[in-house]
């Protein structure tokens, strides 16, 4: 059998797109091996009417919404797949079984890579935070530190700032600020502690300090840490899909990659990585690929 489409990732992105397909009575299937971005999360933030709830219980009403329109959803990993010679896609699952569509949606979404401080899984989600605008409001006007080793972290030290008067930017170990960028951070009242970071202290998943190298221990309510992410699995390379620098997927504005029939959607491809986002990217591609397969089904010829 050949399915008009399938569909790798079962998050909001991946979802949004199956309703649409599904209302559009095409015959699709997803897989979705259930380790979603946000699953640390204490609760889901910018989504109209759905403020607060659990990520597992957003996904739990979008997945009722899926399979009502006959549509299954497969708890597995999509190990390999491949463009095949006739312009189908292959998805593998394992060795030995393979599905084949037309059109292949990859909504696989990215991985956090937290930082390498002892203990800081405790806090993730609670108090450690990688988004403002995602929990900066609950967290508002608390004293905040920002963990930003790898990335300069000067523009978000600054954009802090519009949720906490009480910001300190610690850069665990390296001197990546110019000094321009330190006297601008001074000029804002924004500390800038370079010294290495050894641990992180609270009480049920609620950040109190943090610990120096040198045994300096600095009183705090919250951390962010900057983006630092990679793509959740390897299909979008094995696909030869083209990345920008931030490693995620450049598309067209309806999800269509630079592989005709493959599209990408949600925090792996490029934008803003929210779930309204992602579930409208999903929609886009939706309402694409429907298009795209109306298209080879009955061609419009000049008349
Ligand atoms: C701690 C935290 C808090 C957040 N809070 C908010 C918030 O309050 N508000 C907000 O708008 N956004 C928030 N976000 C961002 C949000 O989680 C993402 O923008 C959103 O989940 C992206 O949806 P997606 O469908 O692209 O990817 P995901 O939700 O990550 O879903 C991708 C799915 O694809 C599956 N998958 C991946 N590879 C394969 C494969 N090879 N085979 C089968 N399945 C596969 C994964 O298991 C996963 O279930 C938060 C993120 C984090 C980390």
């Amino acid at each position: 059998m050949i399915y008009d489409a399938i569909i790798v990732g079962g998050g909001p992105a991946g979802l949004n797109a199956a309703v649409v397909l599904g209302r559009c009575k095409r015959k699709i299937l997803v897989f979705d091996s259930g380790k979603y971005r946000n699953s640390y999360s204490s609760g889901l933030h910018n989504y109209l009417s759905r403020d607060g709830i659990l990520p597992k219980d957003f996904l739990e009403l979008a997945r009722e919404e899926v399979t009502a329109l006959g549509i299954s959803i497969l708890p597995q990993l999509v190990t390999t797949a491949t463009k095949t010679a006739d312009d189908h896609f292959t998805v593998h699952v394992d060795h030995a079984i393979s599905y084949t569509a037309k059109i292949l949606l990859l909504a696989t979404g990215v991985k956090d890579r937290l930082p390498e401080v002892p203990g800081i899984e405790e806090y993730y989600g609670i108090s450690v935070h990688h988004c403002p605008y995602c929990d900066g409001w609950e967290e508002r006007d608390k004293k905040m530190v920002l963990y930003s080793k790898h990335i300069n972290g000067f523009g978000m030290a600054v954009s802090l700032k519009t949720w906490s008067a009480d910001v300190t930017l610690l850069t665990d170990g390296k001197m990546y600020l110019s000094g321009k960028q330190r006297s601008t951070l001074a000029h804002y009242n924004i500390n800038v502690i370079q010294k290495p970071v050894a641990s992180v202290q609270g009480t049920s998943g609620r950040l109190q300090s943090v610990s120096f190298s040198d045994g300096q221990i600095l009183e705090c309510d919250t951390l962010f840490f900057t983006d630092n992410y990679e793509q959740h699995c390897g299909l979008v390379t094995d696909l030869q899909c083209s990345l920008n620098s931030k490693g995620v997927v450049r598309t067209n504005n309806v999800q269509q990659t630079n592989i005709e029939g493959l599209y990408v959607a949600g925090d792996a491809s490029k934008d803003m990585h929210l779930v309204v986002v992602a579930a409208a990217q999903g929609a886009k591609a939706g309402i694409a690929i429907n298009k795209s397969l109306q298209l080879r089904e009955r061609p419009l010829f000049p008349v």
